[in-house]
């Protein structure tokens, strides 16, 4: 077997440590632990607040955990009002640049006009305190202007990814009994428009609770609008009743801020319920602490803001550091392999935070395309979404960062809230693992009966405390988010992440996929994750995917699909090539049954390989809820 935890430690340099926000890991993280409720204390009086609150945590209804109850606050009074009262005001806020090469730039004050503008536009549609706003949208500024409007309200958000199409949009609509939806008539993806109003319609006509569909005009298409239904965007802000001024509401900390839906990678998706307060912290927190944010930094999250990755730091978290935020509508090849390394050299961008799978796309098409640029302003490169193969790590180390950008892989879920496990600039660093849990989060590795695991021993990874960050709940359904979440164990509630992975000697967490993405062969418990790094480190392959069959001998049997290098040809020798590979990586155990050369690969619109929909074809199975499938 390959020893995780032997692999090389790539340490920081001096410049980082002498700049970081957070200069020394465990001190603060012993006493973040041992005084978790002061530790998110101090770091929430670094937030305005209408009302300081009475009590930091709440347990009595545990696992149902309230954070800073009887405080009075509107995330937006931190993510835009708060700066209009200092040197952010003429600050930019947001830069955003389309597929086609349009820019629009937005100061925090700026910001604040379009969002009351917003806000005073949902009020007139008797948008209310409470109220669930979906938002189906391209990656646009008035996706955000919207999300912050509904907040400025005290309105729900619910945004769903404007790459998923009628089913996907009309179930969340319904699960939100949703009265107003927020579009626009299309988006852009590789130079083609994406009929957004026309699926939007679609949904609308299943689902009946819409009264109210207001279009943002994006692109040029035709497109059908109701009557009584239907509103331009441009007509309504264009009246008396969306004046630049609004009052953002005043609002208990435990107040819901916004619902969002799981990738829907292992099931259907779970529409999660975060608050305004916790929420409010846990973001900006972690922002400011891992990724080391400073006020003249510019900040991109590749992610797209339908994505928990994108509430919490392409919108929230910088939102209220006040930090400059970029937003790219379009693909990340397009028209070029190197319109994302354009990009950092033209806005020059300091710190990039995105997937593995975006990284292994990226590094397919050779260092020819970043090495066209000159990418020096990057400090920091932040990864998200999947376990980062040790290859994909390297290549984004050596070629993006040019050996000086600490990488900071953060593990987290939309049920977080926000990173949970992570290094900080100054962590010394091994490809693959996200280190160490974040500061007030105490994580455990455990067996099926709930023991803690020895060391570089596969189990399951558990939160042991509750944290600002965390989701309230599953929206309407308590029971089901407390049976799927949450265990009771001596009378302490933890949390089940449902992720398998472990610790090495040096305390470093290793995740290594989901838990029922963990096969066992012949005894031994293998990664999915593990198999498909090792194909991957094989340089005619670029990206992997295994999955275990039952097998009458074996238990299981594994099983890869893989997809070649640009120009290779897909062979009997090679696949046989491929798994003695694997076996040489991780021992003969591992070796795969056999090796399918695919195109592609079936993943979430996030990105994420869906192995239970490989298994469900390789079995002759129903596929199970196909509606966050990229297509
Ligand atoms: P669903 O819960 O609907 O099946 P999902 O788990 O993919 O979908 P997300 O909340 O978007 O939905 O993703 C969280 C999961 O992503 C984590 O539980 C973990 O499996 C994986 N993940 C995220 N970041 C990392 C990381 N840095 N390293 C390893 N795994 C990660
Ligand atoms: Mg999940």
């Amino acid at each position: 077997m390959n020893d995780a935890s032997s692999s090389e430690l790539f340490k920081p340099s001096i410049d980082v440590i002498e700049q970081a926000n957070v200069p020394e890991y465990q001190a603060l993280y012993d006493y973040s632990v041992n005084n978790r409720e002061g530790f998110w204390a101090e770091q929430a009086e670094t937030l305005g607040w209408y009302k300081k609150w009475d009590k930091v945590l709440d347990e009595s209804k545990a696992p149902f955990y309230q954070w800073f109850t009887g405080g009075k606050t509107n995330i937006v009074h931190n993510a835009i009002d708060r700066h209009l009262t200092n040197a952010n005001r003429n600050k930019m806020a947001i830069i955003w640049e389309g597929e086609n090469g349009q820019v629009r730039n937005y100061s925090y004050n700026g910001l604040n006009r379009e969002v009351s503008q917003f806000a005073n536009v949902l009020k007139s549609m008797g948008v209310e305190k409470g109220d669930v706003v979906t938002i189906y949208m391209p990656q646009i500024p008035e996706l955000i202007f919207a999300m912050l409007a509904c907040a400025k309200i005290g309105a729900i958000h619910s945004v769903v990814y404007g790459g998923f199409s009628t089913d996907a949009l009309a179930s969340r609509i319904e699960d939100a009994h949703s009265r107003v939806l927020i579009t626009a008539d299309g988006g852009w993806r590789r130079g083609k428009q994406i009929d957004l109003k026309t699926i939007a319609d679609n949904a609308m006509k299943r689902s009946p609770t819409i009264e109210v569909c207001i279009c943002v005009k994006n692109n040029d298409l035709e497109v059908e609008m109701e009557a009584t239904r239907d509103f331009w965007y441009h007509d309504l802000i264009a009246l008396p009743i969306a004046s630049p001024k609004c009052e953002t509401e005043q609002l208990d900390a435990e107040d819901p801020l916004f619902i969002l839906y799981t990738s829907g990678t292992t099931g259907s998706p779970k529409g999660m319920l975060h608050t305004h307060g916790g929420y409010s912290v846990y973001t900006s927190t972690t922002h400011r602490m891992a990724f080391d944010i400073k006020p003249e930094d510019r900040w991109w999250c590749a992610a797209d803001p339908g994505w928990i990755t994108g509430h919490s730091y392409i919108v929230y978290g910088p939102l209220i550091n006040g930090a400059t935020i970029m937003l790219y509508e379009g693909a990340p090849n397009y028209p070029y392999p190197n319109r994302w390394w354009q990009i950092i050299e033209k806005y020059g961008i300091n710190i990039l935070y995105t997937s593995p799978t975006a990284i292994r796309g990226l590094m397919r098409f050779g260092d020819r395309w970043p090495k066209k640029h000159d990418l020096s302003s990057l400090r920091l490169l932040g990864s998200v979404g999947e376990p980062i193969n040790p290859e994909a790590w390297k290549w984004y180390h050596q070629v993006i960062g040019n050996g000086n950008c600490p990488i900071i892989d953060t593990w987290w879920q939309t049920e977080t809230g926000g990173l949970m496990i992570c290094p900080l600039p100054v962590t010394p660093l091994k490809p693959g693992s996200a280190t160490k849990p974040f500061f007030g989060n105490e994580i455990t590795i455990v067996d099926d009966e709930g023991r803690e695991v020895a060391a570089n021993e596969e189990g399951k990874l558990i939160i042991n405390n509750p944290w600002p960050g965390m989701a309230r709940t599953i929206f309407k359904d308590d029971e089901r988010y407390k049976a799927l979440y949450w265990n009771e164990v001596d009378g302490k509630w933890r949390y089940l992440a449902g992720d398998s992975a472990k610790k090495d000697d040096d305390g470093y967490i290793w995740v290594i996929g989901r838990m029922d993405e963990v096969l066992k062969v012949s005894g031994y418990r293998l990664g999915t994750a593990e198999i498909e790094s090792a194909l991957v480190s094989h340089p005619q392959v670029t990206e992997a995917a295994a999955i275990g069959l039952p097998h009458e001998l074996k238990g299981n049997a594994i099983h890869t699909y893989a997809i070649l290098a640009q120009g290779v040809a897909g062979s009997e020798e090679l696949a046989l090539e491929l798994r003695e590979h694997v076996a040489r990586e991780m021992g003969r155990i591992a070796m795969p049954e056999d090796v399918t050369f695919v195109d592609a690969l079936p993943k979430t619109r996030s990105g994420k390989i869906m192995r239970r929909v490989l298994k469900a074809r390789a079995l002759g199975q129903d596929e199970g809820d196909l509606s966050t499938l990229e297509e």
